[in-house]
C-alpha cells in the first residue's frame, strides 16, 4: 500500500523527470503523502497524478508541486507565505525546506483537516489559517518567499507588495479555460522581473472565504 518504498520510487520519477535539488528530493521524500489524500485514493498516493480532496479542490500532481518547490530556490532562513493550504501537501514539504511557512485557505473544513496533520506530523513551524489569501497575510508581512497554489488571471498587487526585495514569488497565471503557465516573479528595487517555468493547469484563485456550501 503505502510504504517508504513507494515514496522512493515516487523521488526516483521525479529525478528521472528533471527535479535535480537534492534538499527537496529529500523532503518530499519525508512526507508521507498518503495522509493527504481522501481514503478511497491512498492505493494512489504514491502515483504522480493529481487526486481530489473535496469541495472541488485538488491536490497537485507530485512533479507539479516538486517543480513550484524547486523554483522558489528556498533555504532554511525563509519565510514564506502559501496561497492554498488545500490538503496541506505542499505545506508539509514546505516545512522541512523554511525557517516558518503561513498558509492560508479559503475553505474551512479543508484547513480543519490539514491542520489536524500538521499536528499528526509535529510540523511546529507552520502556522494555517482561513481567510483571504488574495489579500495576503499583512500581520506577518514581508514575506522572502510566497507561493500560490490556484491560478489567477495576474499575480494580485497585494501579494507582490508584500514580498521583500529580492523575494521570489510562484504562481500559476492563466484563465479557467486556456493554457495556465507557472510564473516566477522575483521583486527588485524597481519592480518585478517575471519568467515563465512551465504549463501548468490548476483550480482557480477565488476572492473572500468560501460560504459553507462550500463555493
Ligand atoms: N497546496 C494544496 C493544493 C491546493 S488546490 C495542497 O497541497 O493540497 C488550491 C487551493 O487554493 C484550494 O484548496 C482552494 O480552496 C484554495 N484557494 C483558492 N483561492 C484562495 C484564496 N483566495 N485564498 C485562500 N485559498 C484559496
Amino acid at each position: 500500500m503505502s510504504t517508504p518504498a513507494h515514496r522512493a520510487r515516487l523521488v526516483l520519477a521525479l529525478r528521472s523527470a528533471g527535479i535535480t535539488n537534492t534538499s527537496v528530493l529529500s523532503a518530499i521524500e519525508s512526507v508521507p503523502r498518503e495522509l493527504f489524500v481522501p481514503e478511497t485514493f491512498v492505493d494512489r498516493a504514491y502515483e504522480d497524478t493529481a487526486l481530489p480532496i473535496g469541495y472541488g479542490q485538488t491536490l497537485s500532481q507530485p512533479l507539479v508541486v516538486a517543480t513550484m518547490i524547486q523554483a522558489l530556490e528556498l533555504d532554511d532562513r525563509v519565510k514564506l507565505f502559501e496561497v492554498g493550504t488545500g490538503s496541506g501537501y505542499h505545506a508539509a514539504i514546505l516545512s522541512h525546506l523554511c525557517r516558518r511557512v503561513y498558509t492560508i485557505e479559503r475553505h474551512k473544513p479543508l484547513l480543519a483537516e490539514a491542520q489536524g496533520r500538521f499536528d499528526i506530523l509535529e510540523l511546529s513551524n507552520v502556522t494555517a489559517m482561513a481567510g483571504d489569501g488574495m489579500k495576503g497575510w499583512p500581520e506577518q508581512s514581508p514575506f522572502d518567499r510566497i507561493s500560490v497554489t490556484a491560478a489567477g488571471a495576474e499575480p494580485p498587487q497585494s501579494l507582490l507588495d508584500q514580498l521583500k526585495i529580492g523575494g521570489v514569488m510562484v504562481m500559476p497565471v492563466g484563465g479557467e479555460s486556456r493554457l495556465q503557465q507557472l510564473m516566477r516573479y522575483r521583486r527588485t528595487e524597481e519592480g518585478y522581473d517575471s519568467e515563465v517555468i512551465m504549463d501548468v493547469r490548476f483550480v482557480p484563485l477565488l476572492p473572500g472565504v468560501a460560504s459553507e456550501t462550500g463555493t
